[in-house]
């Protein structure tokens, strides 16, 4: 087994507390973004935050000392959410359930390449849309993919 202490730089608070997955650092907009009133009032802005990705686990963002929850953000969270109708590309407004639909008619690459060409053009805002706040593409694709094979 390696050793745990030699790890540093943040590294030793990247897994979420409750259930020791590791957690993607966000950044600060994104909380500022998607946190509701009463939750932001609480940030401590000078954290370092990471998203929990586990679907079995209520906490979205967490920090060395603070955590936030599902019922904390302004959102949805796709990650969090048996759900079809959370958005699963945010900026755009496409729902799990359309994207589902769109993967069985046929037209996931055709959604896909909508979302794209709107990523080319500068248009997109997944960190301050998307509760993950990096770029939703991914999971469409995964949605997308899981159906067609
Ligand atoms: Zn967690």
């Amino acid at each position: 087994m390696e050793p745990q202490n030699h790890v540093s730089d943040g590294a030793d608070h990247a897994f979420c507390p409750v259930t020791g997955v590791k957690g993607k650092a966000v950044k600060m907009v994104t909380l500022k973004a998607l946190l509701t009133p009463h939750a932001l009032a609480e940030l401590n802005p000078k954290a370092e935050f990471r998203f929990c990705p586990d679907p079995m686990c209520d906490v979205v963002y967490f920090s060395e000392n603070q955590t936030y929850r599902t019922d904390d953000i302004k959102v949805p969270v796709l990650q969090k959410s048996q759900s079809l109708d959370v958005p699963v590309c945010y900026c755009f407004g496409h729902t799990h359930s359309e994207v589902v639909k769109a993967a069985e008619a046929d037209s996931g690459q055709k959604l896909e390449g909508s979302i794209s060409a709107h990523i080319k053009a500068g248009r997109c805002g997944c960190e301050v849309n998307n509760p993950q706040g990096s770029c939703c593409l991914g999971n469409v694709k995964a949605i997308v993919r899981a159906l067609i094979t």
